[in-house]
């Protein structure tokens, strides 16, 4: 007697055994009555499920319920578009810089001897965005002390007015 089917029964049942499958199973069930015994176990396990399935009734005002639900979950989902649409400028320009570099750098395959040139002019550009970046980030750094020094004088000036003691530095 070879291995029992208990495996293969469920894919039996739901017909999801090719014909080769289909037909071993209902060799072994015709010779070994414990797995004809757990099919109609299982068969009566799956009508029993189903019949229940089909006998639940939605209770009162539950479509309303479900209606409301949904209204709701569109208003998040239009929340969240919205914020989406904010990316999508910012998404057609990181496309459009994309294409601006495919076509240059076919650009500069094509044509070598202006390459050298692009790039120096490239690195005249990048120094210029670097200097003054320098003096972004002296103003950054500027204005974050300006604010750290006005947001402490700020808490200071609450401190004492709601008169909290040990504000006295
Ligand atoms: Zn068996």
């Amino acid at each position: 007697m070879s291995n029992h089917i208990e495996d293969q029964l469920s894919a039996y049942m739901d017909n999801e055994l090719s014909e080769a499958e289909r037909r071993q199973v209902e060799e072994h069930l015709d010779t070994c009555p414990e797995c004809s015994e757990l099919l109609s176990d299982l068969s009566g396990i799956k009508t029993q499920v189903f019949t229940a399935y089909h006998s639940i009734e939605a209770p009162e005002g539950f479509e309303d319920k479900v209606i409301n639900a949904i209204g709701l979950n569109v208003t998040h989902e239009n929340v969240s578009t919205g914020s989406n649409w904010l990316l999508l400028p910012l998404i057609s320009v990181l496309c459009f810089i994309t294409i601006v570099l495919v076509v240059m750098g076919s650009y500069l395959f094509k044509f070598g001897s202006i390459m050298l040139k692009i790039a120096y002019n490239l690195l005249h550009v990048f120094g210029d965005i670097l200097g003054s970046h320098t003096y972004i980030i002296a103003g950054l750094i500027g204005l974050s002390i300006i604010l750290i020094v006005a947001s402490s004088i700020s808490i200071k000036h609450l401190l004492k007015a709601s008169g909290f003691k040990g504000a006295n530095w």
